[in-house]
Formats: structure tokens, sequence, C-alpha cells
């Protein structure tokens, strides 16, 4: 099954042709947002001159931080409450948006910090606009949000129908202040959600299309953009991909490889997009025998093989300098076990496979 219910603005301007749609939903909004996002991509001015334009009032939430907080979700809700908002804009990358979707959720259900994995108490959202600062998660187009308990450190998604953005406003002007390392690692992120979607056991051809194209866009344009970072064409054409793995694994969901990842970033700081980089290539082997049919036609369309791609990959030169311990993997196996990714391999993941790819990490 196919369901995607977002109005997707793609290409130059995006922000500007949206303003039929944004007008009509409502006068107020909270734009949520980080630190410096929103800013530097030029994104904020463009929303600002808009809403001028349309008489829209808002109030700036830029309180989130990477990786965001169930803290953070739970301030933004009531900020949303008392600033007496009809609708989230959420600007920035993977994290401003999944704190909107969240905000939204946690305002309209009153949801609290012990709540907000409950799915079941999730009625209704209010409408969220998400707009991407990042080529990297998709997360304008899914109905996923990634949050971190800050006392336990467990790092953890939910996904919900209701998260969905009602409008993703996709603009590849908005990643020209990436840094070169953000831009890397958040198109690894976009590799990993295509390579899932076609790992995951919900895989959906009529959607291969698009991964096998998002993943050619990648291979094509990173390490030109990584040379020429003001490419708009090619900036444009990473933005793709990250929308198209998104599409993917709105359908699929993720897998093992974001589950493992989830405590590398918790506990070292690890950047989202390198925690997917490092633990690719043995996934991959992995999963091989049982997605063959699927790999080997995305190989066959790209005109390479396993061990060319994996050469692309070593490449990049993602490399985390940390140094995994029995302890961490014995402490955060039960973790990654339990992940709700883990229900969508295509093999049934042991614990002695995920200490044999953590250990593999350096
Ligand atoms: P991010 O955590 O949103 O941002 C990473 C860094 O990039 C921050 O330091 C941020 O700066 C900076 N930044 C973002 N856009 C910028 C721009 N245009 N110019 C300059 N700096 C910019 O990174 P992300 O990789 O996009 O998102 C990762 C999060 O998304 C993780 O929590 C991950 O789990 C989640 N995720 C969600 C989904 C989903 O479907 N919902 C999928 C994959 C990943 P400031 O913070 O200083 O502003
Ligand atoms: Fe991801």
């Amino acid at each position: 099954m196919f369901y995607l219910p977002v109005r997707i603005i793609f290409g130059a301007n995006a922000v500007r042709k949206s303003f039929v749609f944004i007008n009509r939903l409502g006068k107020r909004a909270l734009l949520v947002t980080s630190k410096h996002a929103a800013k530097a991509s030029g994104a904020l001015d463009d929303v600002q001159n808009l809403f001028a334009d349309l008489n829209i009032d808002y109030y700036i939430y830029d309180q989130v931080e990477e990786n965001p907080v169930l803290e953070t979700i739970t301030t933004g809700a009531a900020v949303f409450g008392e600033q007496n908002c009809d609708f989230v804009i959420g600007i920035g990358g993977g994290s401003p948006l999944d704190a909107a979707k969240a905000i939204s959720l946690a305002a309209a259900n009153h949801l609290d910090q012990s709540t907000l994995y409950d799915l079941a108490k999730i009625k209704k959202s209010f409408p969220v606009v998400a707009i991407p600062t990042t080529a990297g998660t998709g997360s304008e187009v899914t109905q996923y949000s990634v949050l971190t308990n800050a006392e336990t450190k467990v790092k953890a998604g939910f996904g919900h129908e209701c998260a969905f953005p009602v409008l993703a406003l996709d603009d590849a002007k908005y990643t020209f202040s990436l840094s070169p390392k953000t831009t890397l690692y958040t198109a690894v992120d976009a590799l990993s959600h295509l390579l899932e979607g076609l790992y995951s056991k919900q895989r959906l051809p009529m959607i291969y299309p698009l991964i096998f194209q998002g993943v050619k866009l990648i291979l094509d344009n990173l390490k030109p953009v990584l040379e020429n970072p003001n490419d708009l064409q090619k900036r444009e054409n990473l933005l793709l991909a990250s929308l198209y793995g998104g599409m993917a694994i709105a359908h699929t969901s993720t897998t093992f490889q974001h589950s493992i990842g989830y405590p590398l970033t918790a506990e070292f700081g690890l950047p989202h997009g390198l925690t997917n980089g490092l633990v690719l290539k043995p996934i991959m082997n992995l999963y091989y025998p049982s997605v063959k049919n699927e790999l080997d036609a995305l190989f066959a369309y790209l005109k390479t093989d396993k061990a060319s791609f994996f050469n692309w990959l070593d490449s990049l030169e993602l490399s985390a300098g940390i140094k995994i311990t029995p302890e961490f993997v014995a402490a955060k196996t039960p973790e990654i076990l339990s992940s709700r990714n883990m229900a969508n391999n295509p093999v049934s993941v042991t614990a002695e496979d995920i200490a044999a790819v953590l250990q593999n990490i350096n």
C-alpha cells in the first residue's frame, strides 16, 4: 500500500510557492528550529517574509538541540499552547523537524514525557509544515520522530499517521551553508534509508524506481558536491535523493542498521548519518543472501557490483575514532534487540550479529 499524505513542493522558491497552502493553516505559527540552521540557511528569512505578506504571526522556539530530548518537546508543546498557535512550522535538519512533529502531537493530545511514545493516546495533531535544511533524513515526508531520553540515554523513534507533515517545502539553496562533514553524513543517512527500503520486510516494489534513482543520485552527486559545495543542481539532486529516502522509509520503516546507530549517537555523540555509514558494509553482507534479488537489481541499474560499491563507500573515509568495549556491547545489545525497527529485518539478527557489527567499528 502506498500512502503519503504530504503535499510536497520541491525546487527553487518552494516557501514562496506554498503561500496558498500556508494561508489555510491559521493565523499564528510556532516556528520550531535549532540555534543556527534556520538563520544560516536563509530559510528563516524566507518564512518571515512570507508570513509578513500573509499577516501570519509567529513565535520562534529555537531550543531544539541535535538529537532532541523529551523535555525539549514538552516545553515546546507548552509554548505552543501559551502562545495560542494554530500550526507548527519546523525548519532545520532532522532534529528540528522531528521535534516539530512531536510538539504538534504532544500539544494536540496533552502528552507528557511519560506518554510521548504511547501511540494509543495519539488521536490528532496540529498541522506541521516541514522545511529541511539538510539533505539526509527525509523527515519532511515521514511519520516518524526520533527522540532521546536524557536520563536513560536511550534514543528511540516512533511513528504515527498523525505525525505526517501537511506540507514539505524542499529548496536546495538551504543546504549551501552545511559544513562538508554534515553534507557527507546526512547524504549517507539518505543512502541508508534508500537501502533499508530494499532490505525491509515491508519492502514495496512500487517504490523501487525511486529507491534506485535515489541511490544513483547520491553516487553521482555526493563527491562532486563535496568538491564544489555551491553547485545548486547537484545539491538539488542530493535533496531529491533524501526525499526519496524519506518516501521509502515512510512505507518500509528502517531496520537494524538504524537500531544499532542510536546507542552510538546517545553514548558517543556520533552524528546520525555517520553511525549508519559505519555499519553499512557488514549489515549489507549480513542481509545480502536474503535480499539478493533486490540488491542485484539495484547494482545492475547502477552498472556496478557490491565490491565496487564498497570501494566507493571506503573512499568516503568514514571513521568514528571510538573504541567499542565488550561492556558497551553487553549493555546495549538488549536495547538494540528490543528496538521497534528490528521487526523489519530480512533475517533474524542475533546478539552475536550485533557484537560482530559493533566490534567492527573504528
Ligand atoms: P541535525 O541534528 O538536525 O543537525 C545537525 C547539525 O547540522 C546541527 O549542528 C545543525 O546546526 C546543522 N545544520 C543543519 N542545517 C544546517 C544548514 N543548512 N546550515 C548550517 N548548519 C546546519 O541533523 P540531521 O542529520 O538532519 O538530523 C538527524 C536527526 O534526525 C537525528 O535525531 C535522527 O535520528 C533523525 N532522523 C529522523 C528521521 C525521520 O524519518 N524522522 C530519519 C532519519 C533521521 P544547529 O543545530 O546549530 O542549528
Ligand atoms: Fe536516518
